[in-house]
């Protein structure tokens, strides 16, 4: 019995992806670091601090400092406003309200999950979605100890729901998400909707893939059924 869809939300309720590649980039540059687009979106759904850590063993052979770490996810967080600053923000994905009103209208309960502790995006959902979300039904990277790829985000979302994951769908953009979810067993769609091949959305465990918001859209009852 469905009782909730959990959404990952950068890449999936918003297209802020481009913006995230463009602005981690630049930001570790600055410290030492190194990192190329692509890296971003593979390691996309880590929180900032399991990024830099690893980048960090990586170039310097240990884990950042906590002062590190701040400075480098300030810089990254000042780099991703400028960035959608100049575009005036990071748009909404096409689709996402009509698939977010079809799972209202159905009774189902929305929980966001997301690996993301950027205010701005936080504020962003109740402006674009008043009403959608509640507070209490939602896992940012202030709430785990251990982020995407490990289930904890997802199994915290399911205990903020009160369900089990036998009742749940998980829409998710990111390899990394995806093993998540999955770690936690719950059936997960993923929406490409960034220039990774499909492949690594199968290859990390999705139940189905598909283009965008829009084909899951076209596809939920189908799915549902
Ligand atoms: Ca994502």
């Amino acid at each position: 019995m469905l009782k909730a869809f959990l959404f990952d939300m950068d890449g999936v309720l918003f297209d802020s992806m481009p913006g995230h590649a463009v602005a981690w980039v630049k930001a570790v540059e600055r410290y030492g670091l190194s990192m190329t687009a692509e890296e971003v979106y593979m390691n996309e759904g880590r929180t900032g601090a399991g990024t830099i850590n690893a980048l960090a063993q990586r170039t310097w052979g240990r884990d950042a400092t906590a002062d590190e770490i701040r400075d480098i996810y300030a810089a990254k967080s000042e780099a991703f406003n400028s960035y959608f600053l100049a575009k005036g923000e990071a748009p909404v994905m096409p689709g996402v309200a009509d698939v977010l009103n079809n799972v209202r209208a159905r009774g189902l309960m929305r929980v966001i999950v997301t690996g993301s502790g950027q205010h701005s995006l936080l504020d962003n959902l109740n402006r674009h979605f008043p009403g959608m979300f509640s507070p209490e039904f939602m896992v940012t990277a202030f709430d785990v100890k251990q982020g995407k790829p490990f289930p904890e985000p997802y199994l915290m979302g399911l205990k903020k729901a009160g369900i089990s994951a036998g009742e749940a769908i998980v829409v998710e953009n990111a390899p990394l998400g995806v093993q998540a979810a999955k770690a936690a067993g719950i059936f997960t769609v993923a929406v490409n909707t960034g220039p990774l091949p499909d492949s690594a959305l199968w290859d990390a465990g999705a139940d189905k893939v598909y283009a965008d918001m829009r084909a899951l859209l076209e596809d939920l009852d189908n799915l549902l059924a």
